[in-house]
Order: C-alpha cells, then sequence, then structure tokens
C-alpha cells in the first residue's frame, strides 16, 4: 500500500492512500481541505474516500468541502453521528476501498473521544490509529477514564509488533522529551532520540512507528514495565499494584509537563 503525509496546520499529518493504479486516492483525517486539493491537482488524482477517526475540528474540518467537490464516499465512528457520514462504523466492522482492493477492520478506540475507531489492515500490516496512540505518546483523555483509555491501548499493543503505526501528528521530539522524565535510562528511548532528531532536522516525518518499538519506548504502553510504575510510585507516593493506576499517573504527569 503506498501512503504519504500531506502536513497541515503545525503538526496533523493528513495520510494519503494510493489506490493500487495509483490513479484514485483515499486520505485519513482532513482536518483541513487546502493541502488535499493542491496535492489533488498537482497530481492529477481523484479523491475516493475519506476514513475519520474521530470528531475534533483538526480531523474533520477539511471533510465537507472535499465531499462537495469530489463527492467522495466518508467513513466514521457511528458513535460520531457526523452529517457528513456515509457509512459509521464500530468495532469489528470491515470496509473495503477502491472496490475491495484494500480491507480494513476497525477498532473501536475510546479514551481520547469515546467514539474515536482506527482503521486495521491486517493485509498491509498496518493501522491508523488518529490521537489514540502517537509515537511515544498517547493522546490527551478529554472524554475516557483512564480504565477504558488503557484498554484502548492495549488493544493496539496486541497487534502484530510489525504493523506500522500511522499517527495524526509529529508530537514524537517532545513525547521522548516526556519520557526520558519516566525512564532516563531506557537505551531504545535515547536511541529512538537520536534518529528522531535526525529526522526533524531534515524536515521528515518521524512516522509511521511500529508496534515493536511502542512497546520499547512508549511510557503508556510500558506501564507493567518497573521503572515505569517506580516513577508513578514516586509521584503518588504510595505502591501501585494495577498498570491502569500506573497509566492514570503517567497521563496526569504528562497533562502537567
Ligand atoms: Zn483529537
Amino acid at each position: 500500500m503506498h501512503i504519504i503525509p500531506l502536513k497541515a496546520f503545525s503538526d496533523n499529518y493528513i495520510w494519503v492512500i494510493y489506490s493500487p493504479d495509483k490513479n484514485q486516492v483515499a486520505v485519513v483525517d482532513p482536518g483541513d481541505s487546502r493541502p488535499v486539493m493542491a496535492f489533488l491537482e498537482d497530481n492529477d488524482l481523484s479523491l475516493d474516500s475519506i476514513l475519520i477517526t474521530h470528531y475534533h475540528k483538526d480531523h474533520i474540518g477539511g471533510v465537507q468541502a472535499l465531499k462537495d467537490r469530489y463527492h467522495c464516499h466518508v467513513y466514521a465512528s457511528k458513535h460520531d453521528q457526523l452529517s457528513f457520514a456515509d457509512t459509521e462504523l464500530d468495532e469489528g466492522d470491515e470496509i473495503s476501498l477502491f472496490d475491495g482492493s484494500y480491507q480494513f477492520s476497525v477498532l473501536h478506540l475510546p479514551g481520547h473521544t469515546m467514539g474515536h475507531i482506527g482503521y486495521y489492515s491486517n493485509d498491509h500490516n498496518l493501522v491508523f490509529c488518529g490521537d489514540t496512540l502517537f509515537r511515544v505518546g498517547c493522546g490527551r483523555m478529554f472524554e475516557g477514564t483512564p480504565d477504558i483509555f488503557h484498554h484502548s491501548l492495549q488493544k493496539l499493543a496486541q497487534l502484530p509488533p510489525s504493523t506500522l503505526v500511522y499517527c495524526t501528528h509529529e508530537y514524537t521530539l517532545a513525547n521522548i522529551a516526556f519520557a526520558k522524565t519516566v525512564e532516563p535510562d531506557n537505551p531504545d528511548l535515547l536511541e529512538l532520540e537520536r534518529n528522531c532528531k535526525e529526522l526533524r532536522d531534515q524536515d521528515l516525518e518521524t512516522l509511521p512507528s511500529t508496534i515493536d518499538s511502542e512497546l520499547k519506548t512508549n511510557p503508556f504502553l510500558r506501564c507493567t514495565e518497573p521503572s515505569v510504575i517506580e516513577t508513578a510510585e514516586r509521584a503518588e507516593d504510595k505502591s501501585l499494584s494495577d498498570p491502569v493506576e500506573t497509566f492514570a499517573t503517567i497521563r496526569r504527569l504528562k497533562d502537567n509537563f
């Protein structure tokens, strides 16, 4: 599957999925229609479909204008009840793009918002996870509880380790700065920081990540690691026995970082 990022706002990526014959594309979370329209025109492509992960403005702001112009099919969470959605999706639903060329299964990933969904392709070994999982971080917990959000992140953590993770934001270096306060001695984290700094110095994206990389570096997926528990226990000044409690503490520390 050929996928490229378009930049939007200060740190959003709108992921573009090419059809196998490269004549059409689908886009994920077009918060702004302008970079998408410019890209389509420059490359003489038509827009077949739009995949939405959740209702936040920086993910859906461009949808109506794109739909009006290209008459594309819009997929979105059934929980979000968006007026422009042609197909409303929930956990376990399957969609196929470009006349059945690419299949995705829908994961319900509540926590950042309660209706948040992700799109997982088993065949192509990748997931579009919106603002649920970031490289070395996770989304703000606007609507969920620690229990709910932790469960969603675990659902992603259990995908095959080689799964490519396409998040919506370039937050990696800021997330690594925080993660180093949680696990200052994690060698994988320190190596990743060097690699990602090099990429950002060249104005390149640090995405996609992989589940394997996240399991080694992302404190929000490492709530059973002694080093992460220790940081959370120090912050709470008590012992923590449940990974959900550790997650809640690490999320709160990040909010105040
Ligand atoms: Zn969001």
